[in-house]
């Protein structure tokens, strides 16, 4: 089998280092705007050869991974060159744009949109690790529209990289994970720009990181290259979710200016619930 990884960095490498991993029989192409981060993947041992656009007529897998706005432009040139049995994926972080854009493409039956919920804050192929997707969510979208021999090979694939599936629409998957994955990341990235701005001394900032801080500012390390193009094509969903996290940022400061101690009691109180909600989840 041929899978071609568009893209050999953290989420690219990961899924070779799996595909290797749970495929007897298959030869790992990869295709990366960096020449250094192709010859890092073919190092590492999960990348066997590069490749190019030109030979994708060859592919039975094709992954795109990398940024979304570059996936944008990506997509729908794998589609113009893979086979008509080919089975395309891309693993970015929006859904709704990428899936209207590519709505008429001749070969959109080849293609399935698909989010994996597992990653870290590092980027690159260095940052690849095996393993990544097991007992992980991979969100699934619009599956109805591709065809019945990619689903089949796309849902063997998953379960043998030990992910759940969950099924949306791409609209809802870019409403919801709005809320869940891109608020929280502005919040870590905002967080870390008030406490740098404030603690002039970075010493500080070091001998006080175990008092929540490194934990609650850990997205802030992410790189702005993949999260600008994710903000962009989310926007308004994110403007939404930030209105509602910034009321709640107010109504919080003004308990406090009216010493409302009962009800900032109660504030976190309620929101302990999220113990239970996130069981079983690190
Ligand atoms: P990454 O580690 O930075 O890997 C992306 C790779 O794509 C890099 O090697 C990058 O090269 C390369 N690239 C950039 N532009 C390219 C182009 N025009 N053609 C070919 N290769 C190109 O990023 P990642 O974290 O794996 O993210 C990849 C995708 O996964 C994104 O769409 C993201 O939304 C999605 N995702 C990420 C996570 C996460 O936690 N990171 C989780 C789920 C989904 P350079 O380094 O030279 O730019």
């Amino acid at each position: 089998m041929n899978v071609f990884v568009i893209g050999v960095g953290l989420i690219g490498g990961s899924i070779a280092i799996d595909i290797k991993a749970v495929f007897d029989d298959v030869t790992v192409f990869g295709i990366d705007a960096s020449e250094d981060n192709l010859e890092t993947a073919i190092s590492l041992g999960f990348i066997d050869k590069s490749s190019t656009f030109a030979n994708l007529n060859e592919a039975d897998i094709v992954v795109i991974s990398v940024p979304v706005d570059i996936t944008e432009i990506v997509l729908p040139q794998v589609l113009d060159k893979v086979s008509e049995n080919c089975l395309v994926f891309d693993v970015g972080s929006t859904k709704e744009r990428l899936c209207t854009i590519i709505e008429h493409h001749s070969n959109r039956a080849c293609y399935l949109a698909t989010h994996p919920i597992a990653g870290t804050e590092f980027s690159g192929p260095k940052a690849a690790l095996a393993n990544l997707f097991r007992g992980k969510v991979n969100i699934v979208c619009e599956i109805e529209k591709t065809g019945l021999q990619q689903r089949e090979l796309a849902l063997d694939l998953f379960n043998r990289l030990g992910m759940r599936i969950c099924y949306m629409d791409a609209e809802a998957h870019d409403k919801h994970i709005a809320y869940v994955s891109h608020l929280s990341h502005i919040s870590s990235f905002m967080l870390g720009k008030t406490v740098i701005e404030k603690e002039k001394n970075e010493c500080n900032i070091f001998d006080m990181a175990g008092s929540g801080f490194a934990s609650t500012v850990r997205l802030a390390k992410s790189s702005p290259t993949m999260w600008t193009p994710i903000f962009n094509q989310n926007k308004e969903n994110i403007i939404d979710a930030l209105d509602e996290y910034i009321n709640n940022l107010t109504e919080f400061k003004k308990l406090m200016q009216s010493n409302r101690n009962t009800d900032i009691f109660n504030e976190m109180k309620n929101t302990n619930r999220i113990k239970d909600i996130l069981k079983g989840i690190e």
